[in-house]
């Protein structure tokens, strides 16, 4: 049973032991992990200057299996795998969940 203040992920009855975080701040919008990625749960967005250049990916932390091969094939290291709880609290910080993804927000989760 959920501790108090703790939702249940909707959607996932179980989640991958790690997931993909993108640091926008690193991300040239190159469309390299959006190749690989098995789920296609990568999704290219406006940048948040300007939203025709400067476009940046998001990661639907709720589709991603942790497969890895986005962290291991973005050129530019921008993507890091971290466990899942952590993941779902640390992405806002690092990917801006203000425009896909704005009516789907992370779940709050249990660390493993
Ligand atoms: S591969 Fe890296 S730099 Fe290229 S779009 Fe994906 S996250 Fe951004
Ligand atoms: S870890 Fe795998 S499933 Fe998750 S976003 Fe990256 S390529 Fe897609």
């Amino acid at each position: 049973m959920a501790k108090p203040g703790v939702e249940k992920p909707p959607d996932r009855k179980r989640w991958p032991k790690q997931l993909a975080v993108v640091d926008q701040a690193g991300c040239t919008g190159c469309e390299v992990c959006l190749e690989f990625c098995p789920v296609d749960c990568i999704d290219i967005v406006p940048g948040e200057s300007d939203p025709d250049v400067g476009k940046v990916v998001e990661i639907d932390l709720m589709e991603c299996v942790g497969c890895t091969l986005c962290a291991v094939y973005c050129p530019w290291e921008t993507i890091d795998m971290l466990p899942a709880a952590e993941a779902l609290e640390m992405a806002p910080h690092y990917t801006q969940r203000t425009r896909v993804y704005a009516d789907k927000p992370y779940p709050v989760m249990e660390p493993a």
